[in-house]
């Protein structure tokens, strides 16, 4: 002890393990077994290395802190209401996750020959039927691993259906201002032209802008419907037609299917193709930057476009098609089966579900956002759209705030974290200024929700009176207010040591 005081610390710092680490203090000895003496005396001389790495030094009780002490400072469904817009983070069930994590499907090696995996087959075969008999459309393609993913897939099939066609000179995408980033990021990826659709001030897709844009050189038209504004088209039969009349074909963005689940087919709307972001909606969580699946399904038209691996049944015998068999599809997206954890809870989830389960999803979401939309319209807070029906999300525009106080969007989301909320999604979709846009999903209570109104009437009148406190926030968590320029422009992502006085500076 060297006199210095010691400060209560309610949320003690986490350092880099590199900075707590201390020479020759261990978590556990490995000890080499003659397996893996044996690999080392394979190795030639020349690639072994001379000197241990540079790993940190640490007590095994230390590590255990480490990380829990983080996983405490992250917002999570498991910890805390998260009604992120677009993203749907409802809870994942844990039984889902317990049927995919089976020994016998997590064990499997990628390369089981189909004659020893029919059971895992069958299984994906029937997650392709559940998906199909949920869309409407009568083929589906596990294979894309995002949503993203099963854009490009989608995109790439039409373009080749057109080109089959001799159609070759449709090579434009008309894409709606409201829409997802990803939709124009997509169809740039693969190598067609985005062109730019306006919205109704009621939040529309815009009839006359799109029949102007429609031409001979459309392959498609991308919507998400509802679309990310949270309002359902109330035209879609008649876009799907005019869409269809110039030639081209209907794209269904469907990340934001927890709207419409059991209740409408994106089919019967129109859609000749789609994805699915099996983790928003089928449970597994998405955000948590791990894996996920966007499978996509297809009109008979598109079908032998679809991306590879497809399961097939013949005579109750389940085996992967072949290249020789499918020379139409677009090819292979990834390696071997796909995300098939991702693949197993969905279908776990619709086991437990059923057909009537899918409607009860969609009912409360749209339920539970109506609701939300409701109180906050009473707290003061001015809807987007005030004159359409939230579906499962809706938007709040925060620009007159904006002005007359001085606090905006992100000071409000800022601010909600302080009370244990996740900020909803800001400044998205872009149509809309000082906007925030609203998922309160079908899995929290109407306390919860409750809460989420309170908590936010009470921001609104904080930002009225004094509106630094938003400007600050958050007060309360282990970081502040970032500066969000510098950590984009300028991060710190490596570590060194400090050399010490007189050494050679560390490579
Ligand atoms: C999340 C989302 C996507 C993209 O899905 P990723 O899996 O993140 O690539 C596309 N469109 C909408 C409307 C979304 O919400």
């Amino acid at each position: 002890m060297d006199g210095q005081q010691v400060q209560p610390q309610p949320h003690p710092a986490v350092p880099l393990l590199m900075e707590d680490s201390k020479p020759g203090r261990r978590a556990g000895t490995l000890v080499a077994g003659e397996d893996v003496r044996q690999a080392l005396d394979d190795l030639p001389a020349h690639l072994l290395r001379c000197k241990p790495p540079a790993m940190p030094e640490l007590s095994e009780l230390q590590v255990v802190r480490h990380f829990t002490r983080l996983s405490q400072r992250n917002f999570s469904v498991d910890t805390n209401t998260y009604p992120l817009g677009s993203c749907t983070m409802k809870y994942n069930p844990r039984a889902a996750h317990a049927v995919a994590s089976l020994a016998g499907l997590v064990t499997r090696h990628p390369h089981t020959p189909d004659a020893h995996n029919q059971g895992l087959l069958a299984t994906l075969a029937e997650l392709q039927q559940m998906l199909a008999a949920i869309t409407g459309l009568p083929e589906v393609s596990l294979a894309p691993m995002g949503g993203a993913q099963g854009e490009l897939a989608a995109l790439a099939m039409m373009a080749a259906y057109h080109r089959d066609q001799g159609d070759g000179q449709r090579t434009e995408v008309l894409v709606p201002n409201s829409a997802h980033g990803t939709n124009p990021a997509s169809a740039a990826m693969c190598g067609l032209k985005v062109r730019e659709i306006a919205t109704t001030p009621d939040g529309d897709v815009d009839t006359a802008a799109l029949a102007a844009a429609l031409s001979g050189k459309t392959a498609a038209v991308m919507l998400t419907n509802p679309s990310t504004l949270g309002t359902f088209e109330r035209r879609i039969t008649e876009i799907a037609r005019m869409v269809h009349e110039a030639g081209a074909l209907c794209y269904y963005d469907g990340a934001n299917l927890n709207a419409i689940l059991g209740r409408v087919r994106p089919a019967d709307m129109g859609f000749d193709a789609l994805h699915l972001n099996l983790h928003k909606t089928f449970a597994t969580p998405h955000g948590g930057g791990g894996p996920g699946a966007g499978p996509v399904a297809a009109s008979k038209r598109l079908a032998p476009y679809l991306p590879l691996p497809y399961v097939l049944e013949t005579d109750g015998v389940f085996r992967l098609a072949t290249a020789m068999e499918r020379p139409q599809s677009i090819g292979v997206l990834g390696a071997f089966l796909g995300n098939v954890g991702v693949q197993l809870r969905a279908y776990a989830y619709l086991r437990l579900l059923g057909t009537a389960g899918l409607a009860r999803i969609s009912g409360h979401a749209v339920l539970n956002a109506s609701y939300v939309a409701h109180g906050l319209h009473q707290a003061g807070y001015k809807l987007a759209y005030p004159q359409r029906r939230a579906c499962h999300e809706f938007v709040v525009t925060l620009a007159a705030e904006a002005e007359r106080h001085g606090f905006r969007a992100g000071d409000v989301a800022k601010r909600m974290l302080d009370f244990g909320i996740y900020a909803p999604t800001v400044y998205f979709p872009l149509l809309v200024s000082e906007c925030l846009l609203i998922e309160p999903t079908e899995t929290e209570t109407k306390d919860e929700l409750d809460r989420l109104i309170m908590v936010m009437s009470q921001i609104m009148e904080e930002g009225r009176t004094q509106p630094e406190l938003l400007q600050q926030a958050p007060h309360l968590l282990p970081i502040s207010r970032v500066d969000e320029v510098a950590a984009a422009r300028h991060p710190v992502l490596t570590w060194r040591t400090t050399p010490e006085p007189g050494s050679p500076a560390p490579a």
